[in-house]
């Protein structure tokens, strides 16, 4: 269901096509619901829930993903018709931040998010008997509310509230950590490139065009940094390690901006920035700007070099290609797609690293 246009829709559902294939899924199909309001019931309304529950007939599908924030009771009557499970917008991001979150602070902040999603969605067990009762939702109403699920539910609650409180100390005390951990990659001497920009931007095609066969890192070295870190060489040689950090969404829930943000830290350690960016999107400047905002915010982005990369040159218009190379011009042109433009941008990221003299030991206090 949108309330746009239809060409933002199909914008909207290709990001999240793009966000469940990041969190490791294959996308089947989509339907578009165009209505005035939200169905409060399924969200969708019951025509078009039955035609989806079809859908998951025909392809065999085992997960629905809505683009949107369901109300927990929306969620549980889509389920009922589509007899697979149901997750929205919230839910995808949170599980691609999970995947994604490497350091302490990130891996806390993401739970704190996950936890404060989960919190208002616990279910009672007067509340499912109800529903089955009477098909609707009556929380907390009448005979068979205040059993012992009810019970237990508030202990979980409680349970949560109190692991949250716990998180948010722990992150509150983290902040000196990260210095430290700086300090220490630094003294490795291996340059480090970090990717970023929108979902569906091409990051990770780009990713795998510098990589060559996309092999993972495996040397000793590199032992300590993420699996989803790769190695590269520059075209003179010198290897340097080339990360992929968890692309930029339209509009991100709010409760979600600080443990996106603590995924982009890395992006602050690293020696250089490759902003990938869609040029045939329809608004790339709208795009650069709120990826530039965010990642101001962290710390140590200021002092690390960014490289506009304009990709998806073969399906773009040339005039805007044009016109975004006038208004950057630290930007190199490529397609990820096609490979155009690649050779180009390794010889502009051999040029921005740091060569060996250049990489500063930096003593641990
Ligand atoms: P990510 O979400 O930023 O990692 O983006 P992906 O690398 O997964 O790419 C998103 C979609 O755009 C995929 O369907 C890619 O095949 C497509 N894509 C990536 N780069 C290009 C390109 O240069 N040209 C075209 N036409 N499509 C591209």
């Amino acid at each position: 269901w949108t309330r746009g246009t239809a060409e933002e829709a199909e914008v909207s559902l290709r990001e999240l096509a793009a966000l469940a294939e990041t969190a490791g899924s294959q996308v089947l199909d989509g339907v578009l619901q165009r209505r005035q309001n939200p169905d409060p019931g399924t969200y969708l309304g019951s025509g078009k829930a039955a035609e989806l529950a079809e859908i998951v007939q025909a392809t065999g599908a085992d997960t629905v993903i809505i683009d949107a924030d369901l109300a927990p009771s929306q969620r549980r009557a889509l389920e009922d018709i589509v007899r697979i499970k149901v997750i929205d917008r919230t839910a995808l991001i949170l599980d691609i931040f999970a995947q994604h979150a490497k350091s302490r602070e990130g891996k806390a902040q993401v739970e704190l998010a996950q936890l404060e999603y989960l919190l208002p969605r616990l279910r009672g067990w007067g509340e499912s008997m109800s529903r089955q009762a009477g098909g609707r939702v009556a929380a907390g109403a009448g005979i068979g509310s205040r059993g012992p699920g009810e019970t237990k539910i508030e202990l979980d609650r409680r349970r949560i509230r109190t692991r949250m409180s716990k998180l948010r100390r722990e992150i509150a005390a983290m902040t000196p950590a990260r210095a430290t951990q700086r300090s220490s990659r630094r003294r490795r001497h291996v340059p480090s490139v970090a990717i970023a920009g929108y979902t569906n931007a091409g990051k990770s095609s780009l990713l795998n065009r510098l990589t060559g066969a996309g092999v993972l890192v495996e040397n000793a070295l590199f032992a300590t940094l993420d699996p989803t870190v790769r190695r590269a060489q520059t075209p003179d040689g010198r290897d340097y390690t080339l990360a992929d950090t968890v692309g930029f969404v339209r509009s991100l829930p709010t409760q979600l901006v600080e443990a996106f943000r603590s995924t982009l830290e890395e992006v602050g350690e690293s020696d250089l920035l490759l902003h990938v960016v869609d040029v045939s999107h329809p608004d790339p400047e709208g795009q650069i700007a709120a990826v530039r905002a965010v990642l101001a915010e962290i710390e140590g982005v200021d002092d690390v070099p960014e490289l506009i990369v304009l990709n998806k040159a073969d399906v773009a218009d040339p005039e805007v290609v044009a016109r975004l190379r006038r208004r950057e011009p630290r930007s190199v042109v490529v397609s990820a797609y096609t490979g155009a433009g690649i050779d180009d941008l390794r010889e502009r990221v051999a040029a921005e690293l740091p060569r060996p003299e250049e990489l500063v030991e930096v003593v641990v206090p």
